[in-house]
């Protein structure tokens, strides 16, 4: 932990010690376990600090120069300083940095490019979408009418498990959606967004693109740019962002650009969080740094290098292998037996903290599934590189082999696995 997160835990110590002592246990949590959860990270002390501020204290409702309230002089320099770093990352000319969340940003675009009741179309959750992608108890499929594009499932496709582009445009020709949506939740393959403007623009929809995942390789130059494909571009900032929690929605077009700022505020939301604009503002800095570059490709060779060493393991990786920064591992080639849901809670209990997740066309149920989703952006902050990715697939296949075995060589597994993860982390600190 950074010297200054250590002594604000000692300070809230004193006033509330059942939270501080939490706190201090979830430091040590991350601090010796290795996070290949795909859509997290550890962000930098600056951006950890610059939430913990007194911006918390204000209502700001509005945008820079048209507040609701008195006393914004400082937070319109802020949120002005966030939307241009924004601006300047993606090469567009419109950003809006209040959304508390990537959903939230969904939400307010939605709002803002459809009547209720609209079709739209987007990739369905069981293939790498996502929940506000059209999931029928979520906004987006309770208010609006969500239709899906496939992906190729054939087992002899030569491009299985991709998308299939030419089904999105039957799709698009079918239903007429008035929005397209494309960005996905795991999903490992580039995404043409050239292809997906050629399939809105022939049934007349707009294209959003949700690169919740992928931002931050495609600020670092690790992946083509939704600009200028995308009529709007939605973003969490928490992922490879590596910035605080929150939402982002980017356009050049100046018509959209102010439907959006509406939709945002007063459509969706009250007062914006101005404390997590001014991190998200520092986080787009060090985005906009040549280091943020090195980041991200070596994100993704960190990947392909895991991804690699399961497949040498005997574990198949859907589409055949990984384009970003994460890869949906099929466990079935390494046992039938394996499920997703053992896979999970046998590696977090070495310290290897993944998410169970269903792979396309997956027989087993989500709360079971056939699949790990593995990502390397918050390993990769922490300096592991490629002969580290051999050394953490070492570990998962020892874990999971082990657990196939039975319950008693799990556990000794397990501990000895644990203690290597621990040594592992000391060699690669948090960031500080
Ligand atoms: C993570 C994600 C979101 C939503 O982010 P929240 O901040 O959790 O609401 C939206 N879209 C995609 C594709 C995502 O992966």
């Amino acid at each position: 932990m950074d010297s200054l997160s250590s002594q604000i835990i000692d300070q809230l110590r004193r006033s509330d010690r059942a939270i501080a002592d939490l706190i201090a246990k979830e430091a040590e949590r991350q601090e010796t376990t290795l996070e290949l959860i795909a859509s997290e990270n550890h962000v930098s002390p600056a951006v950890m600090h610059a939430m913990g501020t007194c911006l918390t204290n204000k209502y700001a409702e509005g945008y820079p120069g048209a507040r609701y309230y008195g006393g914004c002089v400082y937070h319109d320099q802020i949120e002005t300083i966030a939307r241009d770093r924004a601006k300047q990352m993606f090469g567009c000319r419109f950003a809006n940095v209040q959304p508390h969340s990537g959903a939230q940003a969904n939400a307010a675009v939605f709002m803002a490019l459809m009547e209720p009741g609209s079709t739209f179309a987007s990739l369905v959750l069981k293939d790498g979408g996502h929940l506000s992608h059209g999931m029928k108890i979520n906004f987006s499929g309770t208010y609006y009418k969500p239709v899906h594009y496939p992906l190729h499932y054939g087992v002899d496709h030569p491009r299985r498990e991709q998308i299939d582009y030419d089904a999105v445009k039957a799709i698009c020709r079918e239903h007429k959606p008035k929005v397209l949506m494309c960005g996905y939740s795991a999903y490992p393959r580039v995404i043409d967004f050239k292809k997906f403007r050629e399939a809105a623009d022939e049934c007349g929809a707009l294209l959003v693109a949700d690169v919740a995942h992928i931002a931050g390789l495609i600020v670092g130059g690790a992946h083509p740019s939704p600009f200028p494909h995308a009529h709007v571009v939605t973003t969490t900032t928490h992922k490879t962002l590596r910035g605080p929690r929150g939402g982002l929605i980017l356009t050049d077009d100046e018509e959209l650009a102010k439907k959006i700022d509406k939709a945002v505020f007063p459509g969706m939301q009250g007062g914006p969080l101005m404390h997590v604009i001014a991190s998200k503002a520092v986080a787009f800095g060090e985005c906009l740094q040549d280091s943020f570059k090195a980041y991200a490709a070596q994100v993704v060779t960190n990947a392909r290098a895991l991804a690699g060493a399961l497949v040498e393991r005997r574990y198949r990786i859907t589409s055949g292998g990984t384009d970003n920064h994460l890869m949906l591992v099929d466990l079935r080639t390494r046992s039938d037996k394996l499920t997703g849901a053992d896979a999970e809670k046998w590696l977090e209990a070495a310290g290897i903290i993944c998410n169970k997740n269903g792979i396309p066309d997956d027989p087993r149920p989500p709360r079971v599934t056939s699949g790990v989703r593995l990502g390397t952006p918050a390993v990769t902050t922490r300096g592991l590189r490629e002969q580290d990715m051999t050394t953490v697939a070492e570990f998962i296949d020892r874990v999971l082999a082990a657990g196939l075995e039975g319950e008693s060589p799990l556990a000794t597994t397990t501990a000895t696995v644990r203690e290597q993860v621990r040594d592992l982390c000391r060699k690669f600190p948090m960031p500080h």
